[in-house]
């Protein structure tokens, strides 16, 4: 009776509730899927929840977008487990350190990482009107937390665009206007960065943000909504094979149990999908990996639809295809999913225990040493993926040493950075340090090596047994420089980011700075290439010049050595001709169609947010040498040049250059400058070996055939001419990240940066065809022509803009390159 009546009163509580919530549709005032909700509608409706069921529904912001749209989180769950939010959160984050009793199920959505597949948005606002009405059983043992848009400006880029070229009503052919983008446009962020690739590297404001919260809770399961093309129907998990071998037995088998809850929803109604196809699990930096080696089970689930799909579309079938049926299909995927872990609380709970107790791994430690810029910048980004570090004493240890390759025995100095695996983020530690990833399977579609010690250009020692370590660090003075009246010169390293920060502020600040192209000792201290030289004299018109110099120092806590003399024990004396003044280059980046809009973005970032020093964008319409006369530097984005080129633009380029500018030309861009009127850069021809008979390979097979030519991202040690402007504050190697098998020949002087006949990767998978063809080929040069000058970067450095070692390389050839 007591049970009925307990009954009785849940239903009418449901009810009445029911009846008090506006849906989506009735609170937009249109039918959801009839129109694209702009961000701001989507928060109203968040906002109008979190006032009406406050008891059920918690709104929290988290940041700002580059373009200062809100980013938000919904806390969704039944009054009693929201009154104790705090509580669960704690005794979730207990089982990280195999400690307390977690009961609940925390289920993480993720919607719209990717601005124009942009019906994820919609569907998270029926799904939470759906738990907050039909589904509150869910919510007893489950939290549901809501992010209703990761990627709010690419989002609203895309819907703002949509709007202005839809025709009314809606059109479903495909080849109107509404389902063509312009050019910038897709997927990515305001900087044109993949969301969806930086959850390791956090390079972009979002990412920074959402981490920090992430971090917070730590979810049992993580669902990153996506579109695919318009002709692909569903995907759900499980995921496809490479999986990375830290994906234990029951994230994979998980997965199952969830896609098959899914199909039986998508079986009902006659809905095509498929699984274990196409997405893998082993590039860290993406939605679903990132949070399986957090302990989640991380999956992607994928729309038809994207950017061309608009309101309706005619697919290859000859149906169509409508943003109602994709609103429908996520829906169901997303409660599905919250259903699945509601009833596998406890599994959930006890599993995610286990993911955290030790592993085990064949590498305890990593120790690593390098200048202290380096240092810091990695320490950066372990802290925010609290992973702990510390710090070493003295002493001799024996492990995997990356720059050789090879098992060593080797000192390390004192304060060597530590990062074990014996911590609650160890399986992310070995992902993100081990040497070299071990890949299942070839066919991957995306990068296949990351190992940040290369990445950051350090040396390191990766150890059998745990390496002990303080977190107490002697802590360093803050750096102050004494600016004196009777300092003739100051003087200060070139090897890091940080370096060429502090270069770009003493520009900007109009301080004369000069760098020595030749190797100095001066009071028994060696100075390399690439050092900087700030004289008295050439800022003795500069009146602040003293408080200024000391200012900016000190905001990138850079040491400067003083001197009262320019006369040097060895090399040149300050005044000699091979002791160079920087210029304050005025730059532009070209942008538009024949450059690629990722690159174009890393570039951009690069510039406002990494080096922070301003930037021109220039359209092609002004790449004539009249409009450039204006510009010391050009950079060429990666790209497809080939017709663009062909207008006559490579004439104008060319004329620009004889006059003095200095035009940088990466990765695809390099092409459009080859040819006979072009400059001296050559592809490579490879010949086809014609003594030997291929083999017959069966259609079936061809695709696997085809990987020999692939190089989708791997590692290769390069050679490093330091006496190359291009290479100062490099050594005489360099890891460099390979993403193809684009190959030119070497320059006949300016080769900076070389492969030699040796191309088996450091880490990652490279095709024997393609590792062929890269033999003996340039991958950073120099080519002076008239008074001006050409850079090569056949790699790209700012991928990703995590290839911290390779930033130096770029920042050489607007500045020390003359
Ligand atoms: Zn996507």
């Amino acid at each position: 009776m007591k049970r009925i009546l307990v009954a009785l009163l849940f239903t009418t509580y449901m009810v009445t509730n029911a009846q008090k919530i506006q849906s989506p549709s009735e609170f937009l005032g249109y039918e959801l899927g009839t129109e694209f909700s702009r961000h701001h509608e989507v928060v109203d409706y968040y906002t109008y929840l979190a006032h009406t069921v406050s008891d059920r529904v918690l709104l929290k912001p988290y940041g700002k977008t580059n373009e200062r749209r809100p980013l938000l989180l919904a806390y969704v769950s039944s009054p009693e487990n929201i009154k104790n939010i705090e509580n669960i959160r704690a005794n979730h984050l207990k089982s990280t350190r195999g400690e307390g009793d977690a009961k609940i199920a925390i289920v993480w959505l993720s919607y719209n990482v990717h601005g124009n597949e942009s019906v994820s948005t919609e569907a998270s606002m029926q799904t939470i009107y759906e738990l907050l009405t039909n589904k509150v059983s869910y919510l007893e043992n489950t939290v549901v937390i809501i992010d209703p848009c990761i990627n709010p400006d690419g989002r609203d880029r895309y819907v703002n665009w949509y709007n202005e070229n839809k025709n009314t009503p809606n059109n479903v052919d495909p080849k109107s206007i509404e389902h063509h983008e312009g050019w910038l446009n897709g997927r990515a962020n305001h900087y044109m960065f993949d969301l969806n690739r930086d959850w390791a590297w956090l390079t972009q404001v979002e990412s920074q943000q959402r981490l920090k919260a992430y971090n917070l809770w730590l979810p049992h399961v993580h669902v990153d909504f996506h579109e695919q093309g318009i002709n692909e129907p569903y995907y759900f998990a499980p995921a496809a094979e490479p999986y990375h071998e830290v994906i234990t037995n029951f994230q994979r088998d998980f997965q199952v149990t969830i896609g098959k809850n899914h199909a039986k929803y998508f079986d009902k109604n006659g809905w095509f999908y498929f699984t274990k196809e196409v997405f893998d699990l082993f590039y860290p930096s993406y939605g679903d990996t990132y949070p399986l080696y957090n302990g989640a089970i991380g999956m992607t689930y994928e729309q038809g639809g994207s950017g061309r799909a608009g309101l309706g579309i005619i697919t290859r079938t000859g149906d169509t295809l409508t943003l109602k049926d994709r609103i429908a299909h996520h829906f169901t995927t997303g409660i599905s999913t919250v259903e699945v872990a509601s009833k596998n609380a406890s599994k959930l709970n006890e599993e995610f225990k286990k993911f955290y107790t030790n592993k085990n791994f064949k590498y305890k430690s990593y120790a690593l040493s390098g200048s202290d810029d380096k240092v810091n910048a990695l320490t950066q980004l372990l802290a925010q993926h609290q992973i702990e570090y510390g710090w070493s004493d003295a002493t001799t240890l024996k492990g995997f040493d990356y720059t050789s390759g090879k098992i060593k025995s080797r000192k390390i100095a004192q304060n060597s950075l530590i990062v074990s695996t014996d911590q609650p983020k160890g399986t992310l530690v070995k992902v993100l340090f081990e040497p070299n990833a071990k890949l299942s399977d070839s066919l991957t579609y995306d990068i296949t090596a990351w190992s940040l010690p290369y990445a950051y250009g350090l040396d390191a020692l990766a150890t059998e047994t745990k390496v002990n370590a303080t977190t107490n660090i002697t802590t360093k003075d803050p750096i102050k420089n004494i600016i004196s009246e009777n300092t003739y010169a100051y003087i200060g390293d070139w090897n890091s980011m940080n370096d060429a920060r502090f270069l770009a502020d003493l520009l900007k600040e109009n301080i004369k700075v000069k760098f020595t192209q030749k190797p100095f000792t001066l009071e028994g201290k060696k100075y390399e290439r690439g050092s900087l030289i700030i004289t008295k004299s050439d800022n003795r018109n500069k009146k602040d010049f003293a408080i200024k110099l000391s200012e900016i120092s000190e905001k990138h806590a850079k040491h400067l050595m003083s001197t009262s003399t320019g006369f040097v024990d060895r090399g040149d004396d300050f005044g000699s001709s091979s002791v160079h003044l920087i210029k304050k280059n005025n730059i532009a980046v070209l942008t538009g169609k024949p450059t690629s809009t990722l690159q174009f973005g890393e570039v951009w970032h690069f510039f406002e947010q990494q080096l922070k020093y301003p930037l021109t964008v220039l359209e092609s319409d002004f790449l004539n040498a009249d409009d450039l006369e204006a510009y010391d530097v050009l950079i060429l984005p990666d790209g497809w040049y080939g017709s663009f080129m062909r207008n006559n633009i490579q004439k104008e380029l060319k004329e620009w250059v004889k006059n003095g500018g200095k035009l940088i030309a990466m990765g695809g861009a390099i092409e459009g400058l080859e040819g006979k009127n072009g400059f001296k850069i050559k592809s490579k021809k490879t010949e086809k070996d014609t003594t030997k008979t291929e083999p017959l390979i069966s259609y079936e097979d061809s695709e696997r055939e085809g990987i020999k030519n692939l190089i989708t991202g791997a590692i290769f040690k390069t050679k490093v001419d330091k006496t190359n402007p291009l290479a100062f504050g490099y050594e005489d190697t360099y890891f460099t990240l390979k993403l193809g098998d684009d190959a030119f020949d070497y320059l006949k002087e300016g080769n900076a940066v070389y492969l030699e006949e040796e191309t088996t990767p450091t880490a990652g998978f490279a095709g024997s065809d393609a590792r062929k063809k890269i033999a003996n080929t340039l991958v950073f040069g120099t080519e002076n022509y008239g008074k001006g000058q050409v850079v090569y970067m056949v790699d790209n450095p700012l991928f990703r803009g995590f290839w911290e070692n390779g930033k130096l390389f770029f920042v050489n050839a607007l500045f020390m390159v003359d």
